[in-house]
């Protein structure tokens, strides 16, 4: 089976985790500064904090921004459950944004009509998380005026587009958002096994997610309520949680770093190879706005089902028959068992369903060869002939 994603390990990467192995720390030794260091000077933010995943990393998001009982999160349909459970383990509700049909994120023109509704009623949302969907950007800048005309903070989940830029310049680096937020699940841009980041150019919020990550505990005497009762000292003053990345991961990590550029660029390539070979067949390539270099995380095709004798069910199934690990990113998240059990109700999202009924994500991982990329394409072919 050909998988949709997976990870790219050389033997710089082994080497570095070996090296960690054999040295003092196992966690919370220098490699987790270096990552933080490396992708926060990637990124051009002031603050990055590595955490043990990109869940983590929206949980301790949403608590640095004060989002509690009461608080409304919005965010899209079309994303994994993570961007949503976020606001709930936090004690908020959660509420979903329609997409945009070429894009596939959030649509900035239902957002804004939706956020004029809530105005009157008066359940404006505390944040917003829009989610990078393949790893191109939403239009930040959009949603950034937005933030300002009703006061709600963003926090953009950025699991899949490490590596890719808005308007030239890197994603993460929090021009239009309070924070950001990367994975690296394995499957995702640059791995970690798991791990996750969190980025911000606020220095209350940095610290206030530094104390989440670890217990809530500092050994800074400035946040201390009173002076050290001696050298072991230290305080709790916040409820955090174990949220720390091992030293071992982070070097996996950053040696990752320094083919990010490559790995993107080659997923790039692969992108460009499919569209010229499936222009001929009944599907929609995905459409990339001149804003955006997207990080390619997942390639995404809609397949034009009124030109097709078969359901799209029947060709996901052809597609694994044949050996094609292709999946389906995402669906909707208030269609899941638990978000209806909160009162969400089929057809809230009507442009969401219309998406869900049509997608499929091709293998798209930088270790994908062309001849397996012509086996995709082939299967495809098949598959949506009568
Ligand atoms: C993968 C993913 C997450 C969660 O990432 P983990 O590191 O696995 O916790 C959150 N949001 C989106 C959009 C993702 O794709």
């Amino acid at each position: 089976m050909i998988p949709y994603g997976r990870q790219t390990i050389s033997e710089a990467d082994i080497q570095a985790v070996v090296d960690v192995l054999r040295s003092d720390f196992l966690t919370q030794g220098p490699a987790v500064h270096g990552f933080e260091n490396s992708v926060a000077n990637y990124c051009g933010v002031q603050y990055a904090l590595a955490v043990n995943s990109a869940t983590s990393a929206l949980h301790i998001a949403c608590l640095a921004l004060g989002v509690g009982k009461g608080d409304s999160v919005w965010t899209s349909p079309i994303t994994f459950v993570a961007s949503a459970n976020c606001a709930l383990y936090c004690g908020a509700s959660v509420d979903f944004v329609d997409i945009d049909p070429h894009t596939y994120n959030m649509s900035v023109a239902c957002m804004a009509d939706k956020l004029a509704q809530a105005e009157k009623t008066g359940c404006l949302p505390k944040v917003v998380i829009p989610v990078h969907l393949c790893g191109q950007s939403c239009d930040m800048e959009a949603i950034h005026r937005l933030s300002e005309q009703y006061g709600f903070k963003i926090i953009e989940d950025a699991s899949h587009a490490i590596g890719g830029k808005y308007r030239g310049e890197p994603i993460g680096n929090c021009r239009y958002s309070d924070i950001t937020v990367f994975s690296f699940h394995p499957v995702k841009i640059i791995t970690t096994g798991e791990g996750g980041m969190t980025l911000t150019n606020d220095a209350g919020l940095a610290r206030s997610m530094q104390l989440l990550r670890s217990h809530g505990i500092t050994r800074e005497i400035n946040q201390m309520t009173h002076e050290p009762d001696g050298p072991w000292y230290y305080q709790q003053i916040d409820l955090g949680f174990n949220y720390r990345l091992t030293d071992l991961q982070a070097a996996l990590g950053l040696s990752q770093m320094q083919r990010l550029d490559e790995f993107v660029a080659i997923r790039h390539t692969l992108a460009k190879r499919y569209d010229e070979m499936l222009s001929d067949l009944p599907m929609v390539i995905p459409s990339q706005h001149s804003d955006n270099y997207s990080a390619f995380h997942l390639y995404i095709i809609r397949l034009k089902s009124e030109q097709i004798g078969k359901t799209h069910r029947d060709v996901f199934e052809a597609l694994r028959a044949a050996g094609i690990g292709v999946n389906l990113h995402y669906i909707p998240v208030y269609l899941q068992p638990y978000y209806q059990s909160l009162g969400f109700k089929a057809g809230y999202c009507s442009e969401a369903e219309r998406y869900y009924a049509e997608a499929i994500s091709l293998p798209m991982f930088p270790a994908l060869t062309a001849a397996e990329q012509d086996q995709v394409v082939n299967a495809l072919r098949r598959a949506v002939s009568a």
